[in-house]
């Protein structure tokens, strides 16, 4: 089975590499790989943080991918000697004010209606495990499995993986899918040349939607979602772990790293392919994460920048196959594809290599967004 995915993200690149260990022979194409919104994303794995009414599929997948973390990461560590800075160390989320508290009880009792664990926390307690936290701090929330990831060192330890197994990268940018007797047989470079293949996986991101060659109602209903985040750099550690408070009403997250990076994000902003970094941003992220750490305002700045995340009309992943016979799709992971990389990965392979397909990935074929199903 000759495979060939356009786009080496987090989710080309967790394909790939289960894909090979199927046995099949993978090519990926991408001009720069890792370098759209994986380059950039915090990599929380915060199923439970980030609930959203009505997201209950997503939610099952997240726990179903959180879950297969651990073991993930520990398979990639293996077969690389590379480390991905996962942590299952938990989330703590805060309210800084009373009607902040409000949403963070609301969103308690929805959490328990649907079985999953949660620790309310006062004020007090709050700062007593995360001792930089502001005395306002009202109350919080520990979801004490949800954990983080540093996904600038998973998708090169994706990439050594795959790469062991014969995975080829072919850095040029894909045009096209060819299409032959009314199913995809490969893909074509921005070279003029062509790569065949049996199947051709498009996990291009927010750029899935650009490509050549695709007919009518198989092209994939993504955008881009701009979001902004900033690097701080401590000596010292400041966080024990992942902290998501919401002030005013407004979100915000800092991730803390091992070796003292810590990542504060993000805004979300619907702009197109617009990537500048801009001060109303870059204000509003610092504003908010010093109501509730003031001591990052001494933290050593680092970076920042803007990324794109590929949005989808349900916020939820499209995968699996198109109307056109050997396409099949990856994308439109949006806020979570870190998160989401091992189980769409294991989805994704499944489906290419003829295999059977977990349960939790069935809500999210692209049939969905079918035309004669609108
Ligand atoms: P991408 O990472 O965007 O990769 C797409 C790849 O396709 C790129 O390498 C690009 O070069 C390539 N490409 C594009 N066009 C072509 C073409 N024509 N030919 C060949 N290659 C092409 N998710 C989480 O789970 N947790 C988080 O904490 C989190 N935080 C985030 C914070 C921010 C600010 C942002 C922007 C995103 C965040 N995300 C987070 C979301 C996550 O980053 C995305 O869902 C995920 O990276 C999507 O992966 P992908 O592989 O689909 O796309």
């Amino acid at each position: 089975m000759r495979i060939v995915i356009i786009g080496a993200g987090v989710i080309g690149l967790a394909t790939a590499w289960r894909a090979a260990q199927g046995g099949a022979t993978v090519t990926l194409v991408d001009p720069a790989p890792a370098s759209g919104a994986s380059s950039v994303a915090a990599g929380m794995l915060t199923p439970v943080s980030e609930l959203s009414y009505g997201e209950e599929p997503l939610l099952r997948l997240g726990l179903a991918s959180r879950d297969r973390y651990g073991a993930f990461a520990a398979e990639l560590a293996e077969a690389t000697g590379l480390d991905t800075g996962y942590r299952d160390d938990g989330t703590l989320q805060v309210a800084f004010d009373a009607d902040d508290l409000k949403l963070l009880d609301d969103l308690r009792a929805f959490q328990e209606s649907l079985g999953i664990p949660v620790e309310a926390l006062t004020g007090r307690e709050c700062r007593k495990t995360e001792p930089m936290l502001a005395p306002g701090v009202r109350g919080g929330l520990l979801a004490p499995e949800d954990g983080s990831v540093d996904p600038r060192r998973l998708a090169p330890a994706l990439l050594a993986a795959g790469e062991r197994l014969g995975v080829r990268l072919v850095r040029r940018r894909a045009e096209g899918v060819l299409v032959e007797r009314d199913a995809a047989a490969g893909v074509r470079l921005d070279d003029g040349t062509g790569i065949p293949a049996d199947k051709v996986l498009l996990a291009a991101g927010p750029w899935s939607g650009d490509l050549g060659g695709l007919p009518p109602g198989t092209v994939p209903p993504v955008r881009p979602v701009k979001g902004q985040v900033i690097r701080l750099r401590t000596p010292v550690p400041f966080l024990r772990r992942t902290t998501r408070g919401l002030v005013k009403g407004s979100s915000v997250y800092l991730v803390p790293r091992a070796d003292g990076e810590i990542v504060i994000g993000a805004t979300q902003e619907e702009l197109g392919f617009d990537t500048r970094v801009t001060a109303g941003g870059l204000w509003e992220l610092l504003r908010d994460a010093r109501e509730l750490l003031p001591g990052i305002t001494e933290l050593e700045f680092a970076e920042v920048t803007a990324g794109l995340r590929p949005g989808s009309p349900d916020n939820a992943p499209l995968m699996g196959p198109t109307a056109l016979p050997g396409l099949y799709l990856g994308t439109g992971h949006f806020r979570n594809g870190v998160l989401l990389a091992p189980v769409s990965a294991d989805a994704l392979a499944a489906m290419l290599l003829d295999g059977p397909v977990p349960a939790v990935a069935a809500p999210f074929s692209p049939a969905r967004f079918a035309p004669e199903q609108q």
